[in-house]
């Protein structure tokens, strides 16, 4: 398979006249990769059709959310049906309580949700809440964990010392991320000396706990209960941040995971997106009733949307969380997504590539490293000119996945054995081209 980008390098430079850099998110401009963006013509269950009608098995799955591959019938149904009986209302509908009770269910430790239309709109508003429930100011977030573009949250620390941020992006004023405390993800110590530092102040401590941001990190489970314990100790609302995570690395989320190895466990606030809208603009955040309590109307900390709740979008959402419950689709995902892994490390090994890879449920991430990273400097140890090769290697050959070493990779049910069979084929022949 030759790659012919002709017709998509046409549609870029007319993009690239009228959108900043051609894309409305700037990683789709395959900057890091180089080479031109793939423009989606249309897709069906695993696969998606450029502009020049080149089919490629999909990887990223609109970053996460199309757990069910696309055009999945019953979503699409109740999608079309939802569309025919109105677009939006700016008043409440049943189907909204509907899918509050569906993730309530999944997610137990959440007893009240909102629903939103973005993660960076969800994520943004937890930290309000929780600054605002507990009257303080300073949050704790970690370096290579990406929790929407927010001001407060465009933050990573300089060295791998505890230091108050400085904003990640131009336009965002330093007076912004004063309170914005940015550590190493997995260092308990320099947890532990943070809070030692700044306990009383602190409203909240906001985590991927499977960082799908630099590529796929765990926390790990003594990590995990160091968070947990000292918010608790100090008073600071633990949020955990499932955007990526959330109905995707287990039905139960994160979350779930880490309960079956730290009894009782559970976040304050967790913050969902992705899989929860099927690939519709919806977004929640939810936790505690009386932290919930605290949002308007009921409270004193305002959050609103226009498009909150959106009919189409939560009958979107609600076709594919009862679709994803159905028994066996969570094993059956998994085990795809562990027959990925295994084999793709199985091919690097036999290439002589050095290839380290983990996943949970549908996701999944791997380096071109000898041993699995735990923060993010580890990451970018990755062979960044190895991976663009790798990149653009499998897209030759009809694989895409994330344009960008430090993204995560995403299964669906759609994708069958032969798919993978496929992506490992390609994967032996693009490995062998890597320098030794
Ligand atoms: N939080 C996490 C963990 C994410 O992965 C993302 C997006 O990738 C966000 C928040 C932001 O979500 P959105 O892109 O819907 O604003």
């Amino acid at each position: 398979m030759t790659s012919n980008t002709d017709l998509n390098d046409a549609l870029m430079a007319r993009a690239r006249l009228v959108i900043p850099g051609g894309v409305n998110s700037p990683v789709r401009a395959f900057r890091a990769v180089g080479g031109t963006p793939r423009f989606v013509q249309r897709a069906h269950g695993a696969y998606f059709w450029d502009a020049n009608d080149q089919r490629y098995i999909d990887y990223i799955g609109s970053w996460g959310p199309m757990i069910l591959g696309h055009g999945h019938p019953a979503v699409l149904e109740a999608v079309r049906k939802a569309a025919e009986q109105g677009f939006s209302f700016g008043a409440p509908t049943e189907r909204e309580i509907e899918l509050a009770e569906e993730i309530l269910s999944l997610v137990p430790s959440m007893e009240m949700v909102r629903l939103v239309s973005s993660g960076t709109e969800a994520g943004m508003s937890a930290i309000r809440l929780a600054r605002g429930a507990t009257g303080r100011d300073k949050i704790i977030k970690f370096e290579g964990c990406y929790h929407g573009h927010a001001d407060a949250l465009l933050v990573k620390a300089g060295s791998g010392l505890a230091t108050f941020g400085n904003p990640t992006s131009a336009g965002v004023p330093p007076e912004v991320v004063q309170h914005t405390l940015v550590l190493e993800y997995n260092n308990v110590a320099q947890l532990e000396e943070a809070f030692a530092e700044h306990g009383p102040a602190i409203a909240g401590l906001i985590m991927e706990p499977i960082a799908g941001n630099m590529n796929f990190v765990r926390a790990s489970v003594e990590f995990t209960r160091r968070c947990r314990e000292l918010c608790t100790q100090h008073g600071a609302l633990l949020i955990y941040d499932e955007v990526m995570t959330g109905c995707r690395v287990a039905l139960g989320s994160a979350q779930s995971v880490y309960a079956q190895a730290i009894p009782g466990f559970e976040p304050d606030i967790t913050v969902m997106g992705k899989v929860i809208g099927g690939g519709m603009p919806l977004a929640a955040f939810g936790g505690k009733r009386s932290v919930m309590e605290q949002l308007a109307p009921l409270g004193p900390v305002y959050q609103a949307g226009t498009l909150s709740g959106n009919p189409v979008a939560t009958a979107c959402g609600l076709a594919t969380l009862r679709e994803i419950k159905r028994p066996g689709f969570f094993e059956s995902l998994s085990a795809k997504t562990q027959r990925l892994v295994d084999g793709l490390k199985t091919v690097a090994a036999e290439e002589g590539v050095p290839f380290v890879a983990d996943c949970q449920g549908g996701m999944f991430g791997f380096f071109l490293l000898p041993t699995l990273p735990q923060n993010y400097t580890e990451v970018m140890k990755s062979n960044g000119e190895h991976f663009n090769q790798l990149f653009h290697a499998l897209l030759d050959r009809g694989v895409y996945i994330a344009p960008a070493l430090y993204e995560a990779g995403f299964v669906s049910g759609a994708h069958s054995d032969a798919d993978i069979d496929a992506t490992l084929d390609a994967a032996r022949e693009a490995f062998r081209e890597l320098p030794k």
